[in-house]
């Protein structure tokens, strides 16, 4: 075996030059620089510090060496090495701190940018009107009371003073739901006999309500009814009602008329008044019509061709629905002595109250559920 090679030169093994390895290190030093993202950085990391980049081919040229010559060509190697590796490192640092930067920044979200979330709806007017209504007799005391709106004709008519041949129990006026055991359609008779309608007013509210609770009772009632007339511009098969009633020792007519001034004037504004009409319901005695005095012209219209006012035709006052004293009769079928206690009672339809508050022309509007109609109302709550 011969000695080592002593003239042996590694600087004379091409690769290995401290020229080369100086242009390799300057190369992938050039390379990181040009990586303009961390995408390109991958490609010259492989290019440049992988197992066939031009300083990994000089490392191996090492071992062919003989031994003097391998310290001073590795350190070369290494260092040269060891500064790619840290220029690899600060350039990746460098791009990652970018691409953060560049993420905040694209990903931020303006919150003054317009939306386009889908707009809120709005609630129904007649909903909202119930219960703002409702809100005027819970303020004095009054409960919120509510019944089955497929009723029985006892609680609907009988209860009520009805006689049996009265004409709002004839099929022209009510909806009677078909019973189990009178299926046979062929047989109106049969229809007639099921002794189970749709409610045709809240009224029945108001007997649950008497036998429901004890005395006194103080009860709003408001509730979808039902009455067979077609859909057009005044009516409408299902509408709605608010009822009140009110059961207490020693009511009287004055109880009534001071309610009713007070309600008016809580939807309509101060100064308001009410004034009654005699008229017939089976259920109080005696009974009322009730106007509201015209919260737009407040009667200036009257004898005024020069002021002519629209929503009271000028006449100076709206009609706004039926009152009267409970009928002793209604008392007493509900258990109720009429000789200790008397009650009064009032009921109006919201969609008509509706129509003249708010100049709505059409009771279709109420019922086909476009939101265009509801929206202008808002989403008061
Ligand atoms: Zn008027």
């Amino acid at each position: 075996m011969s000695a080592p090679n002593k003239s042996y030169d590694p600087v004379e093994v091409e690769a290995l030059k401290p020229e080369e390895i100086a242009r390799m290190r300057d190369a992938a030093f050039a390379a990181f620089a040009a990586a303009g993202d961390l995408e390109a950085l991958r490609e010259a990391k492989v290019a440049h510090t992988g197992d066939r980049s031009p300083l990994a081919l000089a490392n191996r040229e090492i071992g062919a060496l003989p031994p003097h010559a391998k310290a001073d060509a590795g350190k070369r190697v290494g260092g040269a090495r060891g500064e790619v590796n840290r220029a690899l490192k600060a350039r990746q640092e460098e791009l990652e701190a970018e691409r953060d930067a560049r993420v905040l920044v694209e990903e931020a979200v303006d919150v003054t940018l317009p939306h386009d979330r889908t707009p809120a709806g709005a609630r129904h007017p007649l909903t909202t009107l119930m219960e703002r209504i409702a809100d005027v007799f819970t303020a004095m005391g009054y409960e919120v009371a509510e019944g089955p709106e497929v009723e029985a004709e006892w609680f609907n008519f009988d209860a009520l003073n009805f006689p049996p041949d009265h004409p709002a129990r004839a099929m022209q006026d009510t909806f009677f739901v078909q019973g189990a055991k009178t299926a046979d359609t062929s047989s109106a008779a049969g229809k007639e006999d099921s002794g189970v309608v749709l409610r045709t007013h809240t009224s029945p509210v108001q007997i649950r309500a008497m036998l429901d609770r004890e005395l006194p009772v103080y009860v709003i009632c408001p509730g979808r009814t039902f009455r067979t007339d077609e859909l057009d511009a005044t009516h409408t098969p299902v509408f709605h009602q608010v009822e009140l009633l009110a059961v207490d020792e020693g009511l009287t007519m004055a109880d009534l008329k001071g309610t009713l001034d007070h309600m008016v004037q809580a939807l309509f504004g101060e100064g308001m008044s009410t004034r009654l009409r005699p008229n017939f319901f089976p259920f109080t005695e005696p009974s009322a019509e009730m106007d509201m005095q015209c919260y737009v012209c407040r009667g200036e219209s009257v004898g005024n061709p020069d002021r002519p006012c629209r929503t009271c035709g000028s006449e100076g006052w709206i009609e706004l629905g039926g009152c009267g004293m409970v009928n002793p009769r209604v008392l007493t079928a509900c258990g109720v002595d009429p000789e200790k206690y008397s009650g009064f009672a009032f009921g109006f339809g919201i969609e008509r109250m509706l129509m003249f508050r708010h100049n709505v022309e059409d009771m279709r509007d109420m019922v086909e559920g476009d939101v265009r109609f509801t929206r202008p109302f808002g989403m008061e709550i």
